[in-house]
């Protein structure tokens, strides 16, 4: 179920424009805006979920297809053997501005730990 005013729906959707790298009957992945790391891609439900969490609770089966579909990116774009980050931001405190779930694939750089 798509919301009106969101932002990731309508990129889902093809209302705004993205580069998207790939898709799945229920995903779509595209390229941050703003990237973080040579790879950083977006792996979206095409529903809407406000974060991982409440996707998980509502729809099994789900978070599994997004962790395929970032680890298909990170292969495609050759950053699996380096190794990649997968993160879901859940929260403003925690950084998250865009209350449509999306699963950060960032890699082709060294990642430190703890991050910031
Ligand atoms: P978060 O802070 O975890 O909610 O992540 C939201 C991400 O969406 C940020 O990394 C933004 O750079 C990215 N973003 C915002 N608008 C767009 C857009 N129109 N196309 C692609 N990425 C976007
Ligand atoms: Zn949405």
């Amino acid at each position: 179920m798509a919301q009106d005013d969101c932002l990731f729906c309508k990129i889902a959707k093809g209302e705004v424009p993205a580069e998207i790298v790939r898709e799945s009957e229920r995903t779509v992945a595209f390229r941050d805006i703003n990237p973080q790391a040579p790879t950083h891609v977006l792996v979206i439900p095409r529903d809407h979920y406000p974060n991982a969490a409440e996707a998980a609770a509502a729809d099994a089966g789900l978070l599994d297809e997004i962790v395929r579909e970032a680890h298909e990116v990170a292969a495609e774009e050759g950053v699996v053997d380096l190794g990649y980050r997968l993160v879901f931001n859940t929260g403003s405190g925690a950084g998250q501005t865009v209350f449509h779930l999306h699963g950060h694939v960032l890699g082709g750089r060294g990642m430190e730990w703890p991050p910031g």
